[in-house]
């Protein structure tokens, strides 16, 4: 009656495309050793002028895996990739999966308190970081969790080495507190061949962690199934072959750039682009130089490149394949992106639940606009994929009617790690509930128009407000804190703290922003404080978040 049975979405993906998408791998390692037996000496990581071929990531990971192994790693173990987009994160993630073993997603952003809940959440027994953050951060926490063996490595080690030339680091440091250096880890076992493994589709291949619709962060169990059905709706949705050239903006400890960079350059055998962190000019220069013809991530990153004081037509000339994931984009980013540059953004849209796009725009297409709200559509659901909408009672309703998104398919999460609590209630019977809200049109658009969960999105960045106020809580002036979103013309949304101090105590607005930066990741530090005698609740003492939000809009 809904007209959600007919798949009216599938009409946009034009003719001849399979109606599904079915696995073509066993898990994702196979995506990996396919591409190794396809292509040994093509490229699968370009980092500034160091090159790792696919026959080199082979034997850097099979390194890994032995190494791992030869300290009684044992199948089913948690290794925590805590690094930015460096090309150790793809030796560290198939060499977790060689020796049997899950990756942990950490964000390199994470300052102590978060580090620590998240190993120990996880139980992670390896831990793989720069040097740099295990001596400011990760050194002062690994004692009281299950971390046994610390790798540290340079974000510096592959920058400027040929194929030949990667094992020539001498005289490292990285043996400080404890912990090995990850170069002479490798080199120690090269050449052993860790025994071959297998993974059932169902097993879980990653924990990214996720603040979901309800609270504090949570380890998604992305399984292997997941990743290789969703880097193929990648490749399917973006028409993307071996003769594309991944650019990897997204930061890979997160779903975006863990689908959309690493797993999907391994599924097409191309090469991926790195650039440590993105940095706007650095990142126009590396695109003007290696000519990546594909990528994904916030629609800032996208607004930044265009920013860029180096940045012109030529410069971005190769980058005909654009999505935008993880917030909304406005139309007039998309007009102006692709008048300066000729390419048109894509929407995207998924969660960590998802492993990344359960919608999007498909490559032949152009969203459409929502004339009412301005909206552009988040796309249609990929392959063998059923997205509903649906009321607060649960029932399904018919298209134009607004109500949450809620998701079925290949790509959602089997659940939370350890939390099944938490999983009943976000993923009841398999369904996922997004906590967002918006409607589906006739021909089977989406478009969202507002968010049931408290979560704020700082750019693709989620902030969960209740662990920044626990940490505001902690400052001994402060008697209540409530943290909403508001509206930022470049973030989409920031931070911004309401808070009330206790009797006879002052606290400036500077000194309560330092006391978040020094416990929080600086993604999460409110922007603003404004202080009031009383913060607004119901009378069960419930949050009245919306009535703040409103009540800054007023100032
Ligand atoms: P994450 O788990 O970090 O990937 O965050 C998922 C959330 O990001 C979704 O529930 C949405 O609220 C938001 N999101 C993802 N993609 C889009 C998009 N294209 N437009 C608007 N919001 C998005």
């Amino acid at each position: 009656m809904s007209g959600y049975d007919d798949r009216p979405w599938l009409a946009h993906y034009g003719e001849g495309q399979p109606a599904e998408l079915a696995p073509e791998f066993p898990h994702a390692l196979a995506m990996f050793e396919a591409a190794v037996r396809r292509d040994p000496g093509g490229h699968a990581i370009r980092y500034f002028d160091g090159r790792l071929t696919f026959a080199e990531l082979a034997a850097l990971s099979d390194a890994f895996a032995a190494g791992l192994l030869s300290k009684g790693f044992a199948p089913g173990e948690r290794v925590a990739l805590y690094l930015q987009n460096v090309p150790q994160y793809a030796i560290g993630l198939l060499g977790t999966w060689k020796a049997g073993g899950i990756a942990v997603n950490v964000n390199p952003m994470n300052r102590e308190r978060e580090l620590e809940l998240l190993l120990r959440d996880s139980g992670a027994t390896v831990l793989l970081t720069l040097e740099g953050l295990h001596r400011d951060v990760a050194a002062a926490v690994v004692g009281g969790t299950a971390v046994r063996t610390v790798l540290t490595t340079s974000e510096l080690e592959y920058q400027t080495r040929g194929d030949a030339r990667v094992f020539a680091g001498a005289g490292r440091t990285g043996a400080a507190g404890g912990a090995a250096d990850l170069a002479e880890f490798l080199a120690a076992h090269r050449g052993q061949a860790p025994p071959p493994v297998s993974f059932a589709p169902d097993d879980t291949a990653v924990l990214t962690y996720t603040s979901g619709t309800t609270g504090p962060p949570k380890g998604a169990m992305n399984t292997h199934g997941n990743i290789v059905f969703n880097s193929q709706c990648y490749r399917q949705l973006c028409e993307l072959g071996a003769d594309d050239i991944v650019l990897g903006v997204a930061p890979v400890f997160h779903i975006t750039g863990l689908i959309g960079h690493v797993t999907l350059a391994l599924l097409l055998g191309a090469p991926l682009v790195l650039t440590y962190r993105f940095e706007p000019s650095l990142v126009v220069d590396v695109i003007r130089e290696q000519r990546p013809t594909f990528t994904v991530g916030a629609i800032t990153v996208f607004i930044a490149l265009l920013n860029a004081p180096n940045a012109d037509r030529a410069a971005l000339a190769s980058l005909r394949k654009i999505w935008s994931g993880g917030a909304p984009i406005p139309r007039s980013t998309i007009t102006a992106f692709e008048e300066l540059t000729g390419t048109y953004i894509h929407n995207i849209y998924g969660l960590t639940e998802t492993t990344s796009p359960s919608h999007g725009v498909p490559a032949p297409a152009r969203a459409p606009v929502d004339e009412r709200s301005g909206a552009v559509s988040i796309g249609v659901p990929v392959y063998n994929t059923v997205a509903r909408i649906v009321g607060d009672d649960g029932t399904e309703l018919p298209p134009g009617e607004i109500g949450e998104v809620v998701i079925s398919g290949p790509q959602v999460v089997k659940g939370y790690w350890n939390k099944p609590d938490e999983t009943d209630r976000a993923i009841p019977g398999g369904e996922l509930h997004t906590g967002d809200v918006g409607y589906m049109d006739a021909e089977g658009w989406f478009y969202l128009v507002d968010r049931k969960k408290d979560q704020i999105n700082a750019s693709g960045y989620k902030v969960w407000p209740r662990e920044v106020e626990d940490v505001l809580y902690e400052h001994d002036a402060v008697r209540e804190a409530a943290v909403v979103g508001v509206p930022d013309d470049y973030r989409g949304e920031t931070i911004k703290a309401f808070v009330s101090l206790r009797a006879g105590r002052r606290a400036t607005e500077e000194e309560l922003i330092a006391f978040a930066r020094e416990r929080l990741a600086a993604y999460k530090i409110p922007r603003r404080v404004e202080f009031l005698d009383e913060i607004p609740k119901t009378v069960s003492g419930k949050l009245l978040r919306r009535e703040l939000r409103e009540r800054h809009a007023d100032h």
